[in-house]
């Protein structure tokens, strides 16, 4: 007997709508060739990131500027100049890639989801517009909660701020929820949170009959008490 579905898919994006491994080879090939006087900052700013994911306690209005701020001020250099940088470097220069190495057939199951009457949110912890537009994908989500953009998350991830606010965007009940993710220490514990049931999509997947073949669907026991 298959369990019943979900009346809502909540999606990550970085490293699940794209394959991450190629993307993050040739982005560290373009930061080497030509703009190697960034990958401090750009260090730095992913390292942030890792930071509040594991200490921010309080929910805040826009966590990707907390972010922005405090890499800022760990480097001393202005934050309207980090930004750029971030921006360029991040979420713009990475689009042909992301787009090049977008998981179609997990991308073709979400429409198919969708066109059945299934409710769908993407939930990120960084701007999406721009990546949704590369991978072709912004009429395939309902609701969008990115972090640095109107009704983002408060937390980033593990917290589960990002996909009770999306669920409740669609109306629909966390129990009726499955979190669609890469990174089991993120997302799947941002499920577990939140009640909802977590499928790993694997950072290196295998393809069968045109289909991603992922673990199965399971809820992630956290190693420590988290969030
Ligand atoms: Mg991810």
């Amino acid at each position: 007997m298959t369990a019943p579905p979900h009346a809502a898919w909540l999606v990550d994006l970085d490293g699940t709508l794209y394959a991450p491994l190629p993307v993050k080879l040739l982005m560290g090939l373009s930061v080497l060739c030509f703009g190697l006087r960034h990958a401090k900052l750009l260090r730095q700013f992913r390292r942030e990131h890792e930071v509040l994911r594991e200490t921010m306690t309080e929910s805040v209005e826009d966590p990707f500027a907390l972010q922005l701020a405090r890499t800022a001020e760990k480097l001393g250099r202005p934050t309207d100049e980090v930004e750029r940088v971030v921006r360029t470097w991040m979420l713009e220069r990475p689009l042909p890639f992301v787009r090049r190495f977008r998981r179609a057939a997990l991308l073709n199951e979400i429409e198919r989801y969708r066109a059945g009457g299934g409710k769908t949110a993407l939930v990120s912890d960084y701007p999406a517009r721009g990546k949704l537009a590369a991978l072709g994908a912004e009429r395939l989500f309902d609701v969008v909660v990115a972090s640095g953009e109107p009704g983002g998350p408060g937390r980033l991830k593990p917290w589960p701020d990002g996909y009770l606010k999306a669920a409740e965007a669609l109306g629909i009940a966390p129990s009726e929820c499955l979190v669609i993710g890469d990174r089991a220490d993120a997302d799947g514990l941002a499920a577990s949170q939140a009640g909802m049931t977590f499928r790993h999509v694997a950072a290196q997947e295998r393809r069968s009959a045109g289909r991603t073949v992922t673990r199965s669907a399971h809820t992630p026991q956290p190693h420590k008490q988290r969030p």
